[in-house]
Formats: structure tokens, C-alpha cells, sequence
């Protein structure tokens, strides 16, 4: 856990890990669930928790500080839909994104700054990787939203910038402490991580996480077509790929979800989707169509609206489930693919 001026930020802390410095404080152990709860509830100051004595307060203050990060810019969308800059104390800066669906509330959080995965059609890796996110930093995202919006957030969906499947250990920490019972409490079904396909990884998850929702992208339905786009492709056959995932939905009887970002001319033939239904036909699987969201740079275009129809349609035919994804703020650059720390 790195230090910003010789302090620890505290919101990368686990309950038992705050058990720990409180006794070694000199303290009684049941402080840290009230400093705990406290943290989750967004305080920006250790004096806003006002049952726990000042002594303590001002202990905590030499050792800690709490991580919020600053609203850097935010821009609120047409649909709603709210885009924030994020600044943390060292001044790495994510994207994060709080969005409304019928379901209620929801955030798509960065895990990292930057991403070194390459995908040729994704903004967030132009810039290359700055650095990854701690499980406090995620976290943290999450309670500066909701006290920037003032509005509750029930979903989280690990799928801003970054890979999280790069960054394990800390996504790992960042799904313990938004589901701790005295935190933020999220319901693991609440919770959903995307990666472009690490196979060790997912196989990680599946062990440690059963019931957190899990998203590959795809975006091709072969491994021919999948290399031209995605350079982690070259690193984990398609087949390969496949397996594991099916593995996945053998080991924790859920369903997984395939992204197919729709791009005009590169995989939105019915061709691709005869091949993609050919390989997910009688799996526990659900194909999240994306038309493209252009990004400026890049030289890809999005998939006509019939083409879209069409390829869904093949799906459907072949019993294979679907839907096309709702595109939220994309007047503000805020929607999939779009995202970046420089602008
Ligand atoms: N690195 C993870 C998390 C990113 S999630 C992953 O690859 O899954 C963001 C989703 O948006 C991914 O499915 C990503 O491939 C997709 N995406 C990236 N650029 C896009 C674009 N320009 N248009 C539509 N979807 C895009």
C-alpha cells in the first residue's frame, strides 16, 4: 500500500486491517467498525465521525488520510448520465460513470490509469498504462460519485478504464471491501467485471468470486478476427478462451456475458454472427451487442442500425441469447470505449 506524504490512504483498509491499527493506536477494537462505517458513508474528514473520540481522531490523522478523489471536471449528459474526471492525491486521474436504468442506480468504475491491453478500437489504452488502482481507489470512485450526484448506487460495473484481470490482487481487495456487511454492503450480485479475456485469471475468479457477475469482451467470432483488434488475442487463443468460459458458467452455474462491440465492416457481417452463434448455441451465455461508439483517433466506424438487426436477428434464430446495448452518454464522450485520462 503505497504513502502520499507519509500517510496511508485509509480507504484502502479492511475491517480487520483497521482492527489491527486501532489496537496498535492504543485504542479499543470495536473503533474500527465505527471508523469503518464512517468511511463508507463518503466523510471527507476524520471529524465528521462524530462518535469517535477526538484523541482518536486526531491519531488517525497522523497515520491516515481518506482518499476521495477531487471532481476534477464533471459533465452531465442528456439521458442523465453523469461523466466525472477524477483526480486522486498523487494526480493520477480516472474516468468514472454513474448512469440511470430501470433497475436503479448504477457506476462504471475505472480499475486502472490508462491500460496497456492495446484493443484497437478502445480509447482508454492511447495513452498507454499510468498505473494501477488500489481496491480503496475503486472504492473510493464510488462515494465521491454519490456524494457529487447525492443520489444512491446499487450496481457497480467494473468496466471504465483499465483491465481489472491486470490487476487482480486489488480488484480482489476493492470486491471484499464494497461487499463488507459494516462498509458499503453491496450484494456480490450487484457487482460486474469485464475483461478482454486473461484465461488464468478468469479462472481465478471463478474460485474466488462465483457470484460477482463476469463479462468477456469478445468482439469477434473467431481467433483470425480477434487478433486484428485485440492484441491480448495473440497471448490466449480463441478456443482456448472459449473453454474457459465455459468451464466458468460449469463451475459457478451462472451465466457469463459476451460484449461484441458492432463494427462496420470488420465483424458485423451475418457471417460472423452465424459463426459466433455456431460456438455459444446451447450455452449459459448472453451476447451484449455494442455498436461501436466512435472515438476520435481511431478509424473504425459504427455498425449500421440494419446490420445490428441482422446479426441479432442470426442469433436469436440460433437460440442464442441477446441485446443490444443501450448507448448512454455518448454526447459527453462517457459511453463504452470512450474513456481516457488525457482529453
Ligand atoms: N478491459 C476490460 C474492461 C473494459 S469494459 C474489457 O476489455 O472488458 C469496456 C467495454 O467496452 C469492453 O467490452 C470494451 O471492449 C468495449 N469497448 C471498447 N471500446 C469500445 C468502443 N469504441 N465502442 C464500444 N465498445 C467499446
Amino acid at each position: 500500500m503505497y504513502r502520499v506524504a507519509g500517510k496511508y490512504n485509509i480507504l484502502n483498509c479492511s475491517l480487520s486491517e483497521l482492527e489491527d491499527a486501532v489496537t496498535e493506536l492504543g485504542e479499543k477494537k470495536f473503533r474500527a467498525a465505527q471508523i469503518f462505517g464512517w468511511l463508507a458513508k463518503g466523510v471527507k474528514d476524520f471529524d465528521e465521525m462524530k462518535n469517535v473520540p477526538a484523541d482518536l481522531r486526531s491519531k488517525l490523522t497522523g497515520r491516515f488520510y481518506i482518499g476521495l478523489p477531487e471532481a476534477v471536471r464533471s459533465q452531465k449528459s442528456k439521458d442523465g448520465t453523469v461523466k466525472c474526471l477524477f483526480e486522486f492525491a498523487d494526480g493520477t486521474q480516472v474516468e468514472s460513470v454513474f448512469m440511470k436504468y430501470e433497475y436503479g442506480n448504477s457506476i462504471c468504475i475505472s480499475s486502472q490509469s490508462g491500460c496497456r491491453m492495446g484493443c484497437t478500437f478502445c480509447a482508454s489504452t492511447m495513452d498507454g498504462l499510468d498505473r494501477s488502482l488500489t481496491g480503496g481507489e475503486m472504492l473510493a470512485q464510488i462515494l465521491a460519485m454519490r456524494n457529487l450526484t447525492g443520489e444512491d448506487i446499487g450496481h457497480v460495473v467494473v468496466m471504465g478504464m483499465g483491465e481489472p484481470f491486470d490487476n487482480y490482487d486489488e480488484l480482489s481487495r476493492f470486491i471484499r471491501l464494497i461487499h463488507d456487511k459494516k462498509g458499503y454492503d453491496l450484494g456480490l450480485r450487484n457487482i460486474t467485471v469485464s475483461t478482454c479475456g486473461l484465461i488464468p485469471k478468469i479462472k481465478e475468479f471463478a474460485a474466488d468470486f462465483p457470484q460477482v457477475n463476469l463479462a468477456v469482451s469478445l468482439h469477434a467470432p473467431n481467433q483470425k478476427l480477434r487478433e486484428q483488434t485485440m492484441p491480448v488475442a495473440r497471448k490466449y487463443d480463441y478456443d482456448d478462451l472459449m473453454k474457459t468460459c465455459r468451464e466458468y458458467t460449469e463451475i459457478t452455474g451462472r451465466r457469463i456475458t459476451f460484449e461484441y462491440a458492432v463494427i462496420d465492416g470488420v465483424n458485423d457481417s451475418t457471417a460472423c454472427a452465424e459463426e459466433l452463434a455456431s460456438k455459444l448455441r446451447g450455452w449459459l451465455s448472453h451476447v451484449n451487442l455494442i455498436p461501436l461508439n466512435e472515438v476520435r483517433g481511431r478509424s473504425y466506424r459504427t455498425a449500421n442500425e440494419r446490420s445490428v438487426a441482422a446479426f441479432k436477428k442470426v442469433l436469436e434464430r440460433n437460440v442464442v441469447a441477446v441485446t443490444v446495448r443501450r448507448t448512454l452518454g455518448s454526447d459527453i464522450d462517457a459511453a463504452c470505449g470512450q474513456l481516457r485520462r488525457n482529453r
